[in-house]
């Protein structure tokens, strides 16, 4: 297929965020144009899904062939947080829906897929890169194909969907983006086989009952990381994700020394005695330690004129309570909203542009509580997450104020809410005797 010269909206990034925005636009008749600059299946880490984002793949129409693939359903999370051990379950909270456990290759390719079956024109191995928000049509964003003979060519279309990950294509370029000094870490992570697991019952599994008996998400505070440093044990269908979040600091020893990722990040798994316990019958996948940033950031812009970031483009908070995926899937369907009533009335742009601005950076904050050890209420922000929790269902609050509970963050999401803290903040978080 050939890039084509012109289109309605080019979306920037084919993942969760890219793939759904450009899905739901098509289904609303736009012509829509997606870039990628790997080819799917491709590696991505963040494996762990919260039931809310069954909801964006009905919209999508992708629930089907996410059932159909088999992942694993996971029934809750068990955190132990500096030797308390506690556990949820979400069907405690009334979700009737799994959750999942996905390998994101496989789950990524299910919803790009989808979005050229439902009429994206899907472009792989292309390369965005500069746009220029002043070209007649709205905006002109410049693609090269990777691999030899791949001439930048121009897109011109009305808006640009910055769904670009972490690469935050657009906001790069405009410079709108500010981290959190506070929150510079890192993570390294890897895989084994054949590991135990933690089931929504507190006891412990072997690998082979991973679809009999739902594993729970289980994660744990480390030694001498504080409040802030944390590791993940993720059940996969044939493997187990096993990753640290550290500060940079104590990874630029590692840096610094002669030992190599691989060595530190098995060091790691084994400096755990529960972490330890549950590999001790596992075996390491040679070859699969992998380093990725985990700084916080936010945009002070995430919409303009021509454009809308959305997913991790927009913002990222780390990961501790899995919402990453979800919120990138919310920031889809709210950015595709904005832009069809856009395109349907453009005296209005302004409003759709604001709405959708202070409706992302409401949630974004609302995962900034529940994530981050340390957390201050920003003046205007704070009002819209308020406001958020106000409109958010009761389930998904219930669960919210467990989750903050489970790692001591639920002062925050107090703070941050204004309301007291409801009984589920503590009666529905078992204590794990064990
Ligand atoms: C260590 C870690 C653990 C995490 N764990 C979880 C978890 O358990 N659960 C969870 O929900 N979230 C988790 N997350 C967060 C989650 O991975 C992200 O929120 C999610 O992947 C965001 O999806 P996205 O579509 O916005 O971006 P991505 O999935 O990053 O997709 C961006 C796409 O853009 C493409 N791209 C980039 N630059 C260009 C360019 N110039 N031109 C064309 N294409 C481009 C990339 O190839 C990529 O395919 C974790 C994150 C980290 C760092």
């Amino acid at each position: 297929m050939k890039i084509p010269a012109k289109c309605d909206v080019a979306v920037i990034g084919g993942g969760p965020s890219g793939s759904l925005t450009a899905t739901y636009l098509a289904q609303a008749g736009y012509d829509v144009a997606l870039f990628d600059k790997q080819r799917h299946p491709r590696h991505q880490v963040g494996e762990s899904l919260i039931p809310d984002f069954w909801k964006y793949c009905d919209k999508a129409g992708v629930t089907d062939q996410i059932l159909a693939d088999g992942f694993v359903r996971k029934a809750g999370g068990t955190v132990d947080w500096h030797g308390t051990t506690r556990r949820i379950a979400f069907k405690d909270f009334g979700y009737t829906r799994p959750a999942l456990h996905v390998e994101r290759d496989r789950f990524d390719h299910l919803l790009i897929e989808n979005a050229r079956a439902k009429g994206v024109q899907v472009f792989e191995e292309v390369v965005a890169g500069e746009c220029d928000f002043g070209a007649p049509r709205g905006a002109r964003i410049t693609c090269r194909p990777l691999g030899e003979g791949g001439t930048a060519q121009s897109v011109d279309c009305r808006i640009v969907v910055d769904a670009s990950g972490q690469s935050a294509v657009v906001g790069r370029q405009l410079g709108v983006r500010s981290f959190d000094d506070a929150f510079r870490f890192m993570s390294v992570y890897g895989y084994f086989e054949n590991s135990k697991y933690y089931g929504a019952d507190g006891e412990v599994h072997p690998a082979a009952s991973v679809h009999a008996v739902p594993p729970t998400t289980f994660v744990s505070s480390v030694p001498n990381g504080g409040d802030w440093g944390w590791c993940w044990h993720i059940m996969l269908r044939d493997c187990v994700s096993i990753g640290f979040i550290l500060p940079m600091d104590a990874m630029k020893d590692v840096k610094a020394s002669e030992r190599s990722w691989e060595e530190y990040f098995l060091q790691q798994c084994r400096s755990f005695p529960r972490l330890a316990g549950l590999l001790e019958e596992a075996k390491f996948r040679a070859g699969s330690v992998r380093v990725v940033r985990d700084y916080s950031y936010r945009s002070t812009q995430v919409a303009g004129p021509g454009f809308f970031l959305v997913g991790d483009a927009a913002g990222f908070v780390d990961p501790i309570f899995s919402v990453g995926v979800v919120l990138g899937m919310y920031s889809a369907s709210a950015a595709a909203w904005s832009i069809d009533r856009i395109f349907n009335s453009p005296e209005r742009t302004a409003e759709h542009i604001a709405l959708y601005t202070n409706q992302l950076q409401g949630r974004m904050e609302m995962a900034r509580a529940l994530a981050l050890p340390q957390y201050e209420i920003r003046g205007s922000v704070g009002e819209e997450a308020r406001k958020i929790v106000k409109f958010t269902d009761e389930k998904a609050k219930a669960l919210m104020y467990a989750a903050s509970a489970l790692t001591g963050r639920a002062e925050h999401v107090r703070a941050m809410t204004g309301e007291p803290l409801p009984r589920t903040a503590s009666g529905t978080v078992a204590a794990d005797p064990r």
